[in-house]
């Protein structure tokens, strides 16, 4: 689906950092431990691309990877840690402000919400930045097969009512298990397909 390798382009840490762009681009946010690696893998194809990621000192990194020769998929780092230091979330927060407003390849944004969980408090400040930037957003619903039938209808309802409240927010819900692979071909879909 994508044609030719994927691959882990570069960490960048300032804009003078970015990649040119020349490409279209989708990014993935989430709280830490959303499930965001293991997305990131699943929809590659490749077991271990999304873990350089996961490592300290990479993790205040937005990591470039490239879907063949056409696209870039980036990935964002983890938000909601509470050990993380104030100087740090400060330096993250003013580099993704200045990210999701200035890049103009990116197309669409991904923002990972646990199924168990919905949509939180801690979700607020990038779905804020996401509408003011006119970016965008698809929520893509993690771990599905961490719940029921019951619990998935309830999950998407809660979700679908917390995007009404944002403009940038695109209806339509992904729902995924990175380890059952559901909803992974039809994001690789979405993602193939976004000019
Ligand atoms: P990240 O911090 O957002 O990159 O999250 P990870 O991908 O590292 O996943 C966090 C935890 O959730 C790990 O223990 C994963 O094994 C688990 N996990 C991730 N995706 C799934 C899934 O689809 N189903 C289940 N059952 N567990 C998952």
């Amino acid at each position: 689906l994508f044609a030719g390798p994927v691959t882990f382009v570069k960490g960048v840490v300032a804009m003078a950092g970015l990649p040119p762009a020349d490409r279209v681009e989708v990014c993935f946010a989430g709280r830490s431990n959303v499930g965001k690696s293991s997305l990131i893998n699943a929809l590659t194809g490749r077991k271990t691309l999304a873990r350089a990621s996961n490592t300290p000192g990479r993790t205040q990194e937005i990591n470039y990877f490239a879907l063949g020769e056409s696209r870039y998929l980036v990935d964002l780092p983890g938000y909601g840690y509470a050990e993380a230091p104030v100087a740090v979330v400060a330096k993250w927060q003013a580099l993704l402000k200045q990210y999701l407003a200035g890049r103009q390849t990116l197309r669409r944004a991904f923002v990972l919400v646990d199924s168990r969980h919905g949509i939180k408090a801690v979700d607020a400040e990038i779905l804020k930045l996401l509408d003011r930037s006119a970016v965008t957003f698809q929520a893509v619903l993690t771990k599905v097969d961490k719940i029921n039938r019951a619990e998935r209808e309830a999950v998407i309802e809660q979700v679908k009512g917390a995007l009404a409240k944002h403009p940038a927010a695109y209806p339509e819900i992904v729902v995924t298990s990175s380890e059952k692979g559901e909803g992974i071909e039809t994001l690789r879909a979405i993602i193939a397909t976004l000019e």
